[in-house]
């Protein structure tokens, strides 16, 4: 069942990588992500139909426009592939289809919240806000509809994981309010299927991060040259969402001795 729904979903799931290619490159811009149709960002001309085919249009163009054969950044296809094997991905490790779309919905922002965060160090609120409303709404129908979520579990969740790095936000200048929306957001959707998964999502952003500071140290850049805290943010989520219960798991077995 889970094979199919990840088969059936992916083509979705590519379309959904195209569609975050041009958040990623209009939202930070405040430009609408709906009109125009997508261009050349060296020569202006319009994306073709059949170039704009997810990952094959940039594969068979060798990476370059068709009109002036200027590159095209690897991280249009790399966005795509991504948003695509998290959102079709999610359908294989989750046997409740409500949880499987919720897990989908929430990991196919990744990317591209990891993605404007490292080119504009933002996590912008107009993914944020609307996510920050659909997701509950949405989680509360699932519960109703008999979904295996916990609505109490979820707010402890946001209010757990936000709370937390709202804390670290008032007391560094490394965090900002939009790590804080993230955080909470992980922290209501993943709370919804237990507290460790939000455990899981917090532990890997923090081991990530810790990777990632000593990484920037040893390539002799300051702290104001690391990457900002979102990205983390986002493959701590993407842990939890993929292999969070076995982590979980295991952290209980190795460190607890339950
Ligand atoms: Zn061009």
């Amino acid at each position: 069942m889970g094979w199919l729904l990840a088969i059936v979903t992916l083509p979705l799931g590519l379309a959904l990588g195209s569609f975050m290619t041009v958040v990623t490159a209009r939202v930070p811009a405040g430009e609408s992500v709906v009109r125009p149709r997508s261009r050349c960002p060296t020569c202006g001309v319009e994306i073709a139909n059949r170039d704009n085919v997810p990952i094959l249009g940039w594969a068979l163009l060798r990476g370059r426009c068709r009109s002036c054969g200027s590159r095209i950044s690897a991280r249009y296809p790399l966005l795509e592939l991504s948003t695509a094997v998290f959102f079709s991905g999610s359908f294989l490790v989750y046997e409740s289809v409500w949880v499987a779309v919720a897990i989908a919905a929430l990991l196919m922002l990744m990317p591209a919240i990891a993605a404007i965060d490292i080119e504009h160090r933002i996590i912008p609120n107009r993914v944020m806000y609307p996510s920050l409303v659909a997701f509950p709404v949405y989680l509360v129908i699932a519960r109703l509809e008999g979904a295996p979520v916990d609505l109490v579990r979820m707010v402890a969740g946001f209010a757990l994981f936000g709370g937390a790095l709202f804390v670290v936000a008032l007391v560094s200048r490394g965090m900002g309010m939009g790590d804080v929306k993230l955080a909470s957001l992980i922290g209501l959707v993943f709370g919804s299927l237990g507290l460790r998964f939000v455990g899981v999502a917090a532990g890997a952003a923090i081991v990530f991060g810790g990777v990632g500071a000593v990484v920037a140290l040893l390539l002799g850049r300051g702290r104001k040259a690391a990457i900002p805290f979102g990205p983390y943010l986002a493959a701590g989520a993407v842990v939890a969402g993929f292999w969070g219960a076995q982590v979980a798991d295991w952290y209980l077995r190795t460190f607890v001795r339950v």
